[in-house]
């Protein structure tokens, strides 16, 4: 019997990806990669390695959850090395969690290969960070998937009135509800906001506005991409280096 490995393989920039990734794409029998990972990485792989797509494209599953979780076990009967290979980290609203649970019910032997996560490290190349001393003493990680008018919904809107940095991942379908709900909540309507599509590679794209004004000037900005929320953004103006590191390529 094999062993599964869930696997981060980073935000985007290939060279993000952690040595144990890195090694263990190397040794891989089997990799089943989601939409999000840049596929430049997938050509460290053994020649012989079986490679499966299990990505979504924008909003439809290509193969709904439970069958990944039953392939991962089907591959971990016939192979040594299976990688579950994800983008960012795959305990950051990757269902990476879900696997393991999977597989540990089957008695099949996991490890887990934490990644950079796109929320802290998009933001870092679009010269955001996410917290700052003075600024942001914390800050939150939320999913923009769920609609801020949905009944019941488990997200704790009301404590966003904090002064905090707040990323969504997936908020993008969501970004003028989001912003409504925030300013709803008493959130300043001028607090600044970034926009950042695929962050960390070439095609990086920020858009930066406040909370009144952002749904309309990223309206047109293609996905993935990600929202930061706080006075941290104000930091771009001086500390934008990847842009700049861009333009001289
Ligand atoms: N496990 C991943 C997140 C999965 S949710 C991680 O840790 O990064 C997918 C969402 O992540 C996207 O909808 C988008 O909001 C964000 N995302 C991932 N990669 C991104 C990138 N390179 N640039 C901007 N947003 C990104």
């Amino acid at each position: 019997m094999g062993k599964v490995y869930i696997t981060g393989a980073g935000p985007g920039d290939p060279e993000l990806l952690t040595v144990k990734a890195f090694k263990i794409i190397q040794n891989a029998d089997v990799i089943l990669y989601d939409r999000l990972i840049n596929e430049e990485i997938l050509n460290y792989r053994k020649k012989e390695a079986i490679l499966i797509y299990v990505g979504k494209e924008d909003g439809k599953h290509t193969i709904p959850q439970q069958e990944i979780n039953q392939l991962l076990y089907d591959y971990a009967l016939q192979y040594d090395v299976v990688v579950r290979l994800k983008g960012g980290d795959p305990f950051v609203f990757g269902r990476g969690g879900e696997e393991c649970l999977f597989l540990a019910e089957r008695g099949i032997e996991f490890e887990v290969i934490p990644g950079v996560t796109s929320a802290i490290s998009v933001p870092a190349y679009a010269g955001i960070p996410v917290t700052h001393r003075g600024i942001a003493s914390s800050f939150r990680v939320v999913t923009g998937h769920e609609a801020p008018d949905k009944e019941n919904s488990s997200i704790d809107w009301e404590s966003m009135k904090a002064n905090e940095t707040i990323v969504f991942l997936m908020g993008l379908h969501n970004i003028e509800k989001i912003m409504d709900k925030l300013i709803q909540i008493g959130k300043n309507p001028k607090t600044p906001v970034a926009v950042i599509h695929a962050g960390t590679t070439e095609n990086q794209l920020v858009i930066v506005g406040e909370i009144d004004n952002i749904s309309e000037l990223a309206k047109d900005v293609p996905t993935p991409a990600l929202i930061v929320i706080g006075d941290v953004v104000k930091l771009r103006d001086k500390i934008n280096w990847f842009d700049a590191k861009l333009l001289k390529c």
